[in-house]
């Protein structure tokens, strides 16, 4: 028995040595213009498709539906009324479902990334590479512009063969941060959000087959308070914030009037900045460029 643990605590430490490696954090990040924090809103534009793929039920179905007719309108509206660049993480498919919004966006200064095209990662490298390419064509057809981001557990170096300078999909660190491919030297910039800033962990009844103890309709009050701490420790610290948000969750009218007092507030503290995740990820591959290709993260 001791020595299983012994066997399983080397192990253990292999492991983290092994992933410790491959992150490389980006240390007394300085924003452009004396900005002491960067504030990414970013809003995820499911709308039903998550939910068809996990064959959920024609209610469910609509409430991703409602996402796309009117949750995605209010916050276009509501970043353009306080002059606030989002990106919005769009799958190829919504592009088909959804043209109008997400071209409005696009006109908006919104930046339109990567969300995968029918909200899956294929298994087959070829499929895999056809489902980005056609999900960056569609977003093409539509903004004029080829994405450089993507929220997707997309291969790290065929999303660089692509052209993509990001990703936003793990949280390893609460910092903008390198991650090391698994088996080769490169690297790609992670955006980090967390699940305690992500509105379905609070707002979204029958959220991804769950079971009745595990829904959540919190009083958006209480969410504010619990969104803006983030905030406040954040800004005190000098740091990053990336806020998720899905269309179909936060664009209820009394979910968009908590983020509009929200907003309001941060605005009230000097300094703060609110770019697109391409703006954030431009300026730490200037600023802080990645580790050198061939040596090992950090
Ligand atoms: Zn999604």
């Amino acid at each position: 028995m001791p020595l299983d643990l012994d066997r399983d605590l080397t192990d253990l430490r292999t492991a983290a040595a092994t992933y410790d490696t491959r992150h490389h954090v980006i240390t007394n990040c300085a924003w452009p213009d004396g900005a002491r924090i960067a504030v990414n809103f970013t809003a995820d534009f499911d709308a039903m498709l998550l939910r068809r793929l996990l064959n959920e039920p024609p209610m469910q179905l609509a409430k991703g539906e409602f996402g796309g007719r009117v949750g995605i309108w209010r916050l276009i509206e509501l970043f353009d009324s306080h002059a606030i660049k989002a990106t919005i993480f769009t799958p190829g498919r919504i592009c088909e479902l959804y043209p109008q919004a997400v071209k409005a966006a696009a006109r908006s200064g919104h930046e339109i990334a990567d969300h995968m095209w029918e909200h899956r990662v294929p298994k087959d490298p070829a499929l895999k590479l056809d489902h980005l390419r056609k999900t960056a064509a569609a977003i093409e057809r539509l903004t004029g512009r080829r994405p450089v981001g993507t929220r997707s557990a997309h291969t790290f170096s065929i999303l660089r063969e692509e052209g993509f300078i990001y990703h936003s999909h793990n949280a390893p660190d609460y910092r903008p941060h390198y991650i090391g491919d698994p088996d080769g030297p490169g690297v790609l910039l992670n955006l980090p959000f967390h699940y305690a800033i992500d509105d379905a962990m609070f707002f979204s009844f029958a959220w991804l087959d769950t079971e009745n103890a595990a829904q959540r309709m919190m009083d958006p009050d209480h969410v504010f308070d619990i969104w803006w701490a983030a905030f406040l420790q954040e800004y005190r610290q000098g740091g990053y914030l990336n806020i998720c948000l899905h269309p179909f969750v936060s664009g209820r009218a009394l979910r968009i009037a908590m983020l509009d007092r929200l907003i309001t507030q941060m605005k009230g503290l000097p300094d703060v900045w609110f770019p697109t995740c391409e703006q954030v990820a431009r300026h730490c591959v200037a600023a802080y460029p990645p580790p050198q290709s061939g040596s090992p993260v950090r």
